[in-house]
């Protein structure tokens, strides 16, 4: 069996195809840059770039996978959470293709397609998944039927957070890497901690960052101190989700999950705890349509209805524990 699965929630549009065992045949990605230098997403601009490349991106993602149309069982495509304006390039074009070829239409919630090709690599069965995207920092595990969040930010996504201190820097989007970069030739300059219970903000930290810069701080030594400070937030509200739960295995999953610093805190915390630490492989951390086509053929063996394409509809801000995961039952 095999699924093309579509993703375009935010600034990338692609476009995957993988098969029922796991092979993903293709999965072909284009990013929206914004025109003007230094602005972040202008969602009606993405979308624009989502219209333009689309027909081109399937017929690369065909071509690689060496299989047309016919080939495809099901099509599914990223339903949910996302900007409605680039969210509905997806739905439509989803839509046209399920109509054309009659296909049938699974409809995808995005985080949840993360976790579920997080598994699918690295082999991880149970775990509580530290998923820090761009929009989107959340700490999940799997409960009673849905993927429950057991943390989160309170303002804005971890990578947000980098591309706007980015942007405070002048060190351009995306400026997680470059971030990662500069930290390493940092040292510490305190800034303020913001664990509230399970939930974390960054926007404080991202002030108090701007005020150094602004007072001559070394740009190496914010970079430093933001990661250590905003990584360290995020490990210890990982932790107490492990020990809350008593599950033994984590996931880092989303963008800035690329982050070896990141990587490297968590996995102290797993081996002090005897939990297994797993990361996402870096082609698949990011938004994709290939993790969108491999959660599509979830839902649809384990049973999930296909959408009448007439009715189908985006969610632009559903919550991940609002969603069934029905293969998990
Ligand atoms: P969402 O998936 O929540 O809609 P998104 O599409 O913006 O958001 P991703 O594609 O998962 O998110 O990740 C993009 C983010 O990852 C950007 O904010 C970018 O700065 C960040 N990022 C990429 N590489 C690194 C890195 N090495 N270190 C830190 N952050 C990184």
């Amino acid at each position: 069996m095999i699924c093309l699965g579509i993703e375009s929630t935010a600034h990338s549009f692609s476009i995957g195809i993988v098969t029922d065992n796991g092979e993903v045949l293709s999965n072909e990605t284009d990013m929206y840059k914004p025109k003007k230098q230094g602005w972040g997403i202008i969602p009606m601009e993405a979308a624009e770039h989502h219209k333009e490349i689309k027909d081109e991106l399937l017929k690369q993602a065909l071509e690689k996978a060496n299989i047309s149309m016919k080939d495809v069982d099901i099509i599914s495509f990223s339903q949910a959470p996302g900007l409605p304006h680039c969210l509905y390039v997806g739905l439509e074009f989803a839509k046209e293709l399920a109509k054309k070829y009659k296909k049938p239409l699974i409809g995808v919630y995005h985080l949840i397609a993360h976790i579920e090709i997080g598994k699918l690599f690295t082999k991880s069965n149970d775990p509580i998944v530290t998923f820090t995207s761009g929009a989107n920092t959340q700490i999940l595990g799997f409960a009673e039927g849905k993927y429950r969040q057991f943390g989160e930010t309170n303002d804005i996504g971890i990578g947000n957070a980098m591309d706007k201190l980015g942007r405070e820097l002048g060190i351009g989007f995306p400026a997680g890497p470059k971030i990662e970069e500069l930290a390493k030739k940092g040292s510490w300059t305190e800034l303020p901690y913001t664990v509230k219970g399970m939930d974390l903000s960054f926007s404080g930290i991202l002030s108090e960052c701007a005020r150094k810069f602004k007072n001559k701080e070394k740009i190496e030594d914010i970079c430093f101190s933001f990661q250590e400070t905003c990584f360290a937030m995020l490990t210890e509200v990982t932790e107490r989700a492990l020990a809350h739960t008593g599950k033994s295995e984590v996931l880092l999953t989303g963008g800035v999950a690329a982050n070896k610093r990141l990587q490297e805190m968590l996995e102290i915390m797993c081996k002090e705890r005897g939990a297994k630490f797993f990361v996402c492989p870096r082609e698949y951390c990011g938004d994709c349509g290939a993790n969108i086509a491999w959660t599509g053929l979830l839902a649809y063996k384990f049973g999930q209805k296909p959408l009448e394409p007439e009715k189908a509809e985006v969610y632009p801000r559903q919550r991940t524990d609002e969603v069934d995961v029905v293969w998990m039952k």
